[in-house]
């Protein structure tokens, strides 16, 4: 389930906001200023931030221009909501690294659209949609993962964590990394966590011969290839 962030200090729209992503299946934290904002990305990193500009204190400006600087919270999708419509605020807006701008007042469809462009761009393996690598397919909506006609069994962390590897695939994740965005929180679980569930998954896979797709990158951490050689 993809773990959204609603920044907003209306409560109204923050609750209209709210209850629209849980009705499509997202996981939603609401935060009503900034420094309750942080400390919820400090806890948990969000796969989506949807960030109101005008916020008591803090703005939501300079917000997202402090997270772009720092190195976990450099890629989060931010969208920014604001009361302005002015091109030269939209502009300011997507410079300080927003990835999507939506003026108020908008409709809840148009949210909904502009966060599942985001996510397909930013963060695949916050979607629903089935990926295939190297013969291996995953498919999030019936949570089933097969290669041919076999099926493979995966316990909920590892189906988790072989979603995002095939997402991002021949990319290298650190421990760390792979804590923040399968685990959601680097900070209060072991490292080690990650090698355990990695073992699990080559288990896992070892039936249908794809292994060897999730290598260890020494003094890095892991990547899952396809360039391996065909299996017999
Ligand atoms: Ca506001």
């Amino acid at each position: 389930m993809s773990r959204v962030l609603v920044v907003e200090d209306e409560s109204a729209i923050a609750e209209l906001i709210s209850i629209n992503l849980r009705h499509a299946g997202y996981e939603v934290t609401v935060a009503s200023d900034a420094i309750r904002a942080s400390g919820e990305v400090d806890r948990v990193l969000p796969d989506l931030v949807i960030l109101d500009w005008m916020l008591p204190g803090q703005t939501g400006l300079s917000l997202a221009k402090r997270w772009r600087t720092e190195a976990r919270t450099k890629d989060m999708p931010i969208i920014m909501l604001t009361a302005r419509s002015d091109e030269p605020d939209k502009i300011a807006g997507l410079d300080a690294g927003a990835d999507d701008y939506l003026t108020k007042p908008f409709s809840t469809n148009e949210l909904m659209a502009r966060i599942r462009a985001v996510l397909r761009r930013k963060a695949p393996e916050a979607l629903d949609s089935a990926v295939e690598v190297g013969g291996l397919r995953l498919d999030p909506a019936t949570r089933r993962v097969s290669r041919g006609d076999q099926e493979v069994k995966v316990g909920p962390t590892e189906f988790k964590l072989l979603h995002f590897f095939m997402t991002h695939p021949e990319r290298v994740h650190s421990r760390a990394q792979l804590l923040d965005r399968v685990w959601g929180d680097h900070v209060f679980i072991e490292e080690r966590t990650v090698d355990v569930h990695v073992k699990r998954l080559r288990e896992a896979l070892a039936p249908v011969r794809c292994s060897q797709m999730i290598e260890t990158v020494r003094g890095a951490g892991y990547r899952l290839t396809q360039q391996v050689p065909a299996a017999a």
